[in-house]
């Protein structure tokens, strides 16, 4: 299927179920669902199928630097084999800009609700302003929850993301308008949403709903009447630069993804030597063994000692399988 750029005229090829397409030549973010219903429309109407708050979340790493920093980071994991950085062959590496939604609201929401109220009955004697019974009444309450969200919304299905961005929290504060020729510099390719404008809109507004009913029942356990005022004040169309490697290790491929903008390993596969994995496996079992020795042989004597000295050493020898296990990695986010 093809279509012509509302913006540069320039025609770009699209696939059948493409929804929005970022144009080649100018960078325009166009609603491609939107234009093709609407065959004929004027100049003016033309301008309505572009998004117009589209950003980029622009790359800071070349390809060469991210791969620096791959190697780099892989080698410093406990257990990486020590002739890693020589033996390491990095053989694919792409850049791709992923679509995010990001919301903007205003929320204010009045309720009233019923809540449970304690009553007290019958002062205890011996002890003043103590109860020997408590009994709870629903009381009806009112209020209003006032709060402002950003809500992000991941663009595309969710079989469509690499299974380690969809935990990902993308730092959108540094976002410029959109610039196709940044992309390019770096041959990066672009992803566009595979949901509408208007599916993302009302996504992300079903969610700040529901944030406020989290709110709301914080204060009463059941909601009898909402009013819900709800400003948007903005909806952003954001990409976001993700490197995407492969690299081979003694003949075994692994691959990581690295944030592009901020240099983050967002996942990565690393390779672990048999020799760190014989010493935490042995390590492991020695712990799980003295500790069910100890528990053995103490549980009849002094038992509070033998449960709490075996617990300890069972849990250390875990941690050292899980060590052990561990075959990816990723740094932790806030
Ligand atoms: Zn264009």
């Amino acid at each position: 299927m093809e279509i012509t750029c509302p913006n540069c005229g320039a025609n770009l090829t699209v696939r059948s179920d493409a929804v929005i397409r970022t144009c080649d030549y100018c960078g325009t973010a166009i609603q491609v669902s939107k234009m093709i219903s609407k065959p004929g429309a004027t100049k003016k109407e033309k301008q309505e199928f572009i998004i117009k708050d589209h950003y980029i979340v622009r790359c800071h790493y070349t390809p060469g630097q991210a791969k620096n920093l791959l190697v780099a980071w892989i080698s410093k994991v406990p257990g990486t084999p020590s002739d890693f950085e020589l033996d390491v062959n990095i053989h694919s590496l792409k850049l791709k800009f992923y679509p995010l939604w990001v919301g903007e609201y205003a929320a204010d929401t009045e309720y009233t609700g019923l809540d449970n109220w304690p009553e007290f009955h019958s002062p205890a004697y011996d002890a003043p302003g103590w109860y020997e019974h408590v009994t709870y009444y629903k009381r009806e309450e009112s209020g209003q929850v006032v709060r402002e969200y950003q809500i992000p919304l991941t663009a595309l299905k969710l079989d469509k993301i690499p299974k380690y961005l969809k935990e990902y929290l993308v730092t959108t504060t540094g976002k410029e308008y959109f610039d196709i020729k940044h992309v390019k510099n770096f041959s990066g390719e672009i992803i566009d949403s595979a949901l509408k404008y208007d599916e993302a809109r009302n996504q992300m507004r079903q969610e700040v709903l529901g944030l406020q009913e989290k709110e709301i029942h914080k204060e009463v356990k059941t909601i009898s009447t909402r009013t819900d005022k709800l400003e948007e004040r903005a909806v952003f169309y954001i990409h976001f630069p993700v490197y995407e490697l492969r690299y081979k290790y003694k003949g075994r491929d692994y691959q990581a993804l690295i944030d592009g903008s901020n240099g983050r390993i967002i996942h990565v596969e690393i390779p672990i030597t048999t020799g760190f994995r014989a010493k935490t496996i042995t390590a492991g079992a020695a712990h799980v063994a003295i500790g069910a020795i100890i528990l053995l042989l103490f549980y009849s004597t002094i038992p509070f000692f033998a449960i709490a000295a075996s617990i300890g050493l069972i849990i250390i020898g875990i941690i050292f399988f899980a060590i052990n296990f561990r075959k990816k990695a990723a740094e932790k986010q806030l």
